[in-house]
């Protein structure tokens, strides 16, 4: 059992597996390093522990995204690098400055900004370059990069740079043409700057190969447990479970129907399990009619819409034996895969782990599995 005595709802997060996600992808990565990737609270599943885990694992780079994830992650990984995705924005230099935190450069206004503070300081300030290949999000677009070429001594008064990376917008897609255009774009880049460690891959570029790898993989939803790859076997292993209660079990004729909206109905004489875990708890309502649950590993379909505090299945295919109140019922974990479960919302498996809810208790466990 997995959720403790009180508790109906629980999220269950084995810091044994994210360990071990972390060692899987040191292994594929071969000769490059693997950074940690906790923005969004560790994917939703709890930077704090999330960190202390990766620390004690031998990982010494860390990837955030909002300066205050840079911030919180900073005591609890005090020799750690901690590169902050979103740069460094006038606004965020003090800030970066007194927890010593490393900006990664993604124009060269945040250039401009890093290279004035540390020049004012008369000291060097480590940094991070991300130039565009492809993704026209974030980083240097193309013309800003050739004018940082041109002009590099210049440019960099002041800056360390300890990185150079771009983003793969396709990696998820063995297949994707994209990958190899990136992949193209990002060589001519770094040939075009002085010697530096390169980064191209997050956890989606660590299964493309070893062209892929270069000098750092970053690791996020692998370390999550989540499948860097469209299609295909999951390198890595469940870390995250989603479970519920059944809180009510009935019995109910054919044609009756079940939840708001009666958008159910039951095609035979039946048996309904309620159990306590709604879209408050971060279960998508849009798994309603759709989605699965599982009782000791056998599965049972969703019925009807997911509400907020509940949702039912269809356990007529369950055992009695395995149905009686209080049984533990599970959304997400080593029966429903993160995969299976975005599928079923139509959405991405990041978005399941940072919707789930704050509400439902998380509960730590050491266990690999
Ligand atoms: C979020 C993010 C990552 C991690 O991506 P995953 O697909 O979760 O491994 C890596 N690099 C950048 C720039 C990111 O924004």
């Amino acid at each position: 059992m997995s959720q403790s005595d009180i508790d109906v709802a629980c999220l269950t997060v084995r810091l044994g597996a994210i360990a071990e996600n972390y060692r899987i992808c040191r292994r594929l990565a071969g000769r490059a390093a693997v950074a940690g990737v906790v923005k969004a609270d560790g994917y939703g599943l709890g930077a704090n522990e999330v960190t202390r885990t990766l620390i004690a694992a031998g990982c010494d780079t860390l990837f955030v995204a909002r300066l205050e994830e840079g911030i919180n992650a900073r005591p609890l990984a005090p020799d750690a690098r901690i590169f902050v995705l979103d740069g460094a924005y006038p606004g965020a230099v003090p800030a970066l400055i007194a927890h010593r935190l490393t900006p990664v450069l993604n124009s060269l206004a945040e250039i401009e900004t890093w290279s004035a503070v540390a020049r004012a300081s008369g000291t060097t300030f480590e940094a991070a370059l991300h130039f565009d290949t492809g993704m026209n999000r974030l980083g240097l677009p193309s013309y800003e990069f050739a004018t940082l070429v041109a002009e590099a001594a210049a440019r960099l008064r002041g800056i360390k740079l300890v990185l150079a990376m771009s983003h793969l917008a396709c990696a998820e897609d063995t297949a994707s043409l994209m990958n190899r255009t990136q992949l193209d774009r990002f060589r001519a880049g770094l040939a075009r700057l002085p010697p530096v460690p390169a980064s191209l891959s997050a956890s989606g570029g660590a299964v493309l190969g070893k062209d892929y790898a270069f000098d750092m993989i970053r690791l996020g939803i692998g370390l999550y447990g989540g499948n860097p790859r469209a299609a295909g076997e999951n390198p890595f292993t469940t870390a995250a479970l989603l479970t519920g209660r059944i809180l009510q079990l009935r019995r109910v004729d054919k044609g009756e129907s079940v939840g708001y909206g009666a958008s159910f109905r039951i095609g035979r004489k039946g048996t309904l399990a309620t159990i306590a875990l709604g879209y408050a708890d971060g279960l998508m309502r849009a798994i309603g009619n759709r989605g699965m649950g599982a009782i000791g590993g056998m599965r049972a379909p969703v019925a009807g819409r997911v509400s907020m505090d509940l949702v039912t299945l269809d356990v007529t295919n369950i055992p009695d034996a395995a149905l009686r109140t209080g049984a533990e019922v599970e959304f997400l974990g080593d029966t429903i895969s993160l995969d299976e479960l975005a599928q079923a919302a139509n959405t991405a498996p990041y978005e399941i782990l940072t919707s789930l809810g704050g509400r439902v208790p998380r509960r730590y466990v050491e266990a690999a599995r």
